[in-house]
């Protein structure tokens, strides 16, 4: 049975006693006093009997001044005291008073490197290790290594450190784990990806997983968006982030199987190429060719649309109705495409302009639209659709279009939501156009659509939008 493992920070010995009484009224089911965050280790340890087991745990490169230490957390009533495998102090303590810790700050290894680390490391107390994990094939290699692990029926600790190793925490009663290291405080986190005794709390042992997968995953604000709708829904559920490389994107059915994952976020670069990896395509994903959600349903992975939903509410919020105007659309991949069939679906004369025009070409074969090189480009659009990361955070600053496009009866949209005015908006905006609009909307709304595939609740949008605004502040 897996164990919610407050981690105690503090710095002297008042603040320890009522750092472990918080966390005990808050219902962690053990403590892991962390020694070394005491500029002067106190001479009484008695708070180590704090009446639940107790792990002391103190990384020093000090080992006589150590072993004492440990000696004396051991009279004081610690249950465990964590020595790492490459210590001295290794196999100097009695084997059922000892955590045997192995960490990797850089990488997982493959499943048979894990169980051999663990089998090295149960020789001298409860096995613990926990490893960096980069995406789908190390979330398989923890998950396939506690499924070996489980069957021994004796204790071990495994964690997956890391954005992406947070599922290994929420998931860490499906694991086995016999601790899930909690922060009391999300400034008093110890390790990357930790999560606070709260949420641990509030998750309880079987919470909804949701996540997004995506290569590189930086900039996204759909974690804090749809975090808040869990909460405000009072659904015990998580959203998490998982990079994912396009190489390691056929990993991926397996990772929400064994994860038992609700639900996913399909973004950049992935949202073409998850289509094969799945049993149903909505029609309206079918019509754009892309995929932004996935529902795990019983009968298999079924992928939707949403950000068709997002950039129809997104028009709409300022009136502007596409049936017959002359629309461009900038750039020719996935959030592009769904555009298309919107727009397409809607009445819509289109034309599509994209970096590799080769691209924009095919694009507008698929829609009936026409391929306009940069270059060609003239101030004859209604509505001017930015689907490119030109002005994203993390990417290069400019405008994707020349800034002669626009007419003061023009529409412009940017699906960017960060920052709020990217570069093609200032320019639209200093020169005088009818309307101009962020990728906010599109987000929020898109959002709210997988969330409801999802769980079935129409989320609370005030919500989501609030949580926007503090991701951005
Ligand atoms: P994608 O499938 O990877 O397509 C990217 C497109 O942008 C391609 O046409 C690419 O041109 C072009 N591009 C990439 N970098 C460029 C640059 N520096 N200058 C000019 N063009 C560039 O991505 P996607 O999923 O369609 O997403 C596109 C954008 O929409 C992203 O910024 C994404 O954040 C945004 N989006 C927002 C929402 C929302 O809810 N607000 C939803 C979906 C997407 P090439 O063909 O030449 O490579």
């Amino acid at each position: 049975m897996t164990a919610n493992c407050a981690v105690i920070v503090a710095k002297d010995e008042g603040e320890v006693r009522t750092h472990a009484k918080e966390a005990i009224l808050k219902g962690a089911q053990a403590l892991e006093f962390r020694l070394d965050s005491f500029p002067v280790i106190p001479a009484d340890l008695s708070f180590l009997a704090c009446g639940v087991p107790s792990v002391a745990t103190l990384r020093s490169p000090l080992d006589d001044e150590r072993k004492e230490i440990f000696l004396r957390a051991l009279a004081s009533g610690a249950t465990y005291i964590d020595i790492e495998s490459d210590s001295v102090l290794r196999n100097r303590f009695p084997k059922e008073s000892v955590i045997c810790s192995y960490h990797d700050f850089e990488k997982t290894p493959a499943e048979d490197e894990i169980l051999a680390i663990f089998k090295d490391l149960r020789s001298s107390g409860i096995p613990k290790a926990a490893f960096m994990v980069r995406g789908p094939a190390d979330l398989l290699s923890v998950w396939n290594a506690a499924s070996v692990l489980r069957q021994a029926k004796a204790p071990f600790i495994l964690i997956g450190m890391g954005a992406a190793g947070e599922i290994t925490r929420i998931r860490a009663f499906d694991l086995g784990s016999m601790l899930n290291y909690c922060a009391l405080r999300p400034e008093l986190a110890s390790a990357p990806g930790q999560i606070t005794l709260e949420e641990a709390e509030r998750l309880g042992t079987d919470p909804e997983v949701t996540a997004v997968i995506g290569y590189p995953l930086t900039h996204t604000f759909s974690p804090e968006i749809h975090n808040a709708a869990f909460k405000a829904a009072n659904i015990p559920g998580r959203y998490v982030k998982i990079p994912s490389a396009p190489e390691e994107l056929p990993l991926i059915p397996e990772v929400i199987k064994k994860y038992r994952i609700t639900g996913m976020n399909v973004t950049i670069p992935h949202k073409e190429s998850v289509i094969p990896l799945l049993k149903r395509i909505d029609p309206l994903a079918e019509s754009a060719g892309a995929v932004n959600t996935i529902r795990n349903s019983p009968a298999g992975l079924e992928g939707y649309n949403t950000d068709i939903l997002g950039i129809a509410a997104s028009l709409a919020s300022v009136d502007m109705d596409p049936k017959a105007a002359d629309v461009l659309i900038i750039g020719a991949g996935g959030a592009a495409k769904a555009a298309a069939s919107y727009l397409k679906a809607a009445g819509a004369k289109i034309s599509i302009t994209n970096r590799t025009h080769a691209r924009a070409e095919t694009l507008a074969a698929m829609f009936g639209a026409r391929a306009v090189k940069l270059e060609d480009l003239a101030p004859e659009y209604q509505l001017i659709l930015n689907a490119t990361p030109a002005g994203m955070s993390g990417f290069e600053h400019c405008s994707p279009v020349p800034d002669t496009l626009f007419t003061k009866d023009t529409v412009v949209m940017d699906m960017i939501y960060d920052p709020e005015v990217t570069p093609l908006l200032a320019a639209a905006k200093a020169a005088g156009v009818h309307a101009c609009i962020n990728g906010k909307t599109m987000l929020i709304e898109q959002a709210a659509a997988s969330f409801t595939l999802w769980t079935g609740i129409t989320p609370d949008r005030a919500v989501m939008r609030k949580a926007f605004e503090m991701r951005a502040a």
